[in-house]
């Protein structure tokens, strides 16, 4: 059983918004050793890659181009939750500053890099869960 969800970008997956991957060697480590379950909750929500980025606005999750990709983003979370739970996960490490993986820290909607204290939606979910959330910029490893 993974103990851990981790970010499919971490794992090396070309998922992210702009088509590239962000591999963290830890996290490949913990894939290579059975102990870690890479999901992208954007792609599994059926969005494209690449895709417009989006950011969290009130609670919506709202693109570059105004457009409310909201119901696109439960779905995945949905999704995502369900692999989760079906695998019994219960650590996570997740892509910081990310409107659906970051975690503690976000940007604030207004494109401008602005950063404020919240949480992507899927991390959010995770964290209403029971899981221990962490962002690889502070995950200090097994
Ligand atoms: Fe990575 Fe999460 Fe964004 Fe998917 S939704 S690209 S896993 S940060």
């Amino acid at each position: 059983m993974p103990e851990y969800v981790v970010s499919a970008c971490l794992a090396g997956c070309h998922c992210r918004y702009d088509g590239e991957a962000t591999p963290d060697e830890r996290v490949l480590q913990l894939i290579r050793e059975g102990k870690a379950l890479p999901l992208c909750p954007e792609q599994l929500g059926g969005l494209p890659t690449p895709r417009p980025p989006f950011e969290l606005l009130d609670g919506r999750a709202v693109d570059c181009n105004g457009n409310d990709i909201t119901p696109a983003m439960l779905r995945g979370v949905e999704e995502a939750m369900h692999l989760v739970q079906l695998a019994g996960c219960t650590k996570a490490v997740l892509k910081s500053r990310s409107p659906s993986c970051g975690f503690g820290t976000i940007y604030d909607g207004t494109f401008s890099g602005t950063r404020i204290t919240g949480n992507g939606l899927f991390a959010d979910r995770l964290h209403k869960a029971g899981l221990i959330v962490h962002t690889e910029d502070h995950w200090q490893g097994e």
